[in-house]
């Protein structure tokens, strides 16, 4: 616009009424956080340009799509942007992503986080699980020094599902079985003294189950602390790690000082007192509520929703010192 159009149009504010101001500043606001967005997903690309098809660093622009540079590949001619292969690629209105990531760090739900942000129920719903697809993934690949291993259940549950493989349970109804029963899904978490956290889906809590997941995260000089059920036993000895078994169930909390499994059970306990607020977690997006604790408790309270924003893309670095599976 020209400077004596853009004066005249200032000129017309005044004419504006209440309303109307209101809306010319949530617009000015939207607009703004879109192209702070803009800025959070071209970064990486800026400071080291990377043909996401064949890693080719020979680039060349190629337009401008919806705000987002465009580039063709001159190694293998396809042309990409910024979020071509994240799991963000062609979602739209980018203005509300940082409010959008904001509800995620409120724990806000699908109803709650459509309404702060202006979108459909629907939107909201297909957001989440795009925005949470890869803190999903990332978790802590190796544990060092004291790492702890401890399971926790969750009662399976078919939320959201038109057809119920199975009658369904009462309101608030707990399982119908006490403890470990068809109906509660195992998920072993395992945590070291420095906050690295990798948690697993289970379908079962023998060494069978426990051993390909653990054995991994485990380097040759890991101690191993465990409530001491025997499956742990068995893997440590299979793996050949130090294993100090804590066996609760005698009263016996710590041994030789550093020697429990308190940091794993605090985060158990923070995780389920989180998931509270859900009314009830469906299965089938188990793992992401996992990631998105895991994400939260990585950032603590320095968290942002840039931060956020970029570990959905999944180029977060501090997220990333956790290493994608
Ligand atoms: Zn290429």
């Amino acid at each position: 616009m020209k400077t004596l159009d853009f004066k005249t149009w200032l000129e017309q504010l005044n004419a504006l009424n209440r309303g109307q101001k209101d809306r010319l500043r949530t617009e000015l606001e939207r607009r703004g956080n879109a192209d702070e967005v803009i800025r959070l997903i071209e970064h990486d690309l800026q400071e080291k340009p990377l043909c996401p098809h064949c890693g080719n660093t020979q680039l060349q622009r190629w337009g401008v799509s919806c705000k987002l540079q465009r580039y063709r590949c001159r190694q293998c001619r396809h042309t990409f942007n910024a979020l071509t292969h994240t799991p963000l690629a062609r979602l739209r209105h980018k203005d509300r992503w940082l409010p959008y990531t904001q509800a995620l760090i409120d724990g806000a739900s699908v109803r709650q986080a459509a309404s702060t942000c202006g979108v459909a129920k629907n939107t909201s719903f297909k957001w989440r699980h795009r925005f949470l697809s890869s803190p999903a993934r990332q978790k802590a690949g190796q544990m060092h020094g004291i790492a702890e291993a401890d399971e926790t259940f969750f009662l399976e549950s078919f939320k959201g599902k038109r057809q119920l493989p199975r009658k369904a349970r009462k309101r608030g109804g707990k399982a119908a079985k006490r403890g470990t029963s068809v109906e509660q899904i195992p998920v072993l978490v395992v945590r070291d003294r420095d906050g690295a956290t990798a948690d697993f889906r289970l379908t079962g809590v023998g060494t069978r189950e426990i051993e390909p997941v653990l054995g991994p995260l485990l380097a040759a000089d890991v101690i191993l602390c465990t409530d001491g059920a025997a499956a742990y036993t068995v893997i440590a000895k299979n793996l050949g790690v130090e294993h100090h078994p804590v066996n609760l169930a005698q009263g016996v909390h710590v041994r030789r000082g550093a020697y429990h499994i308190q940091n794993v059970n605090a985060y158990d306990s923070r995780l389920k007192q989180w998931l509270l607020r859900f009314h009830g977690v469906a299965t089938d997006y188990l793992e992401s509520y996992l990631g998105w604790r895991r994400m939260l408790e990585r950032f603590g309270k320095d968290i942002l929703p840039g931060m956020c924003l970029r570990a959905a893309l999944g180029k977060e670095r501090h997220f990333q010192q956790v290493t994608a599976t």
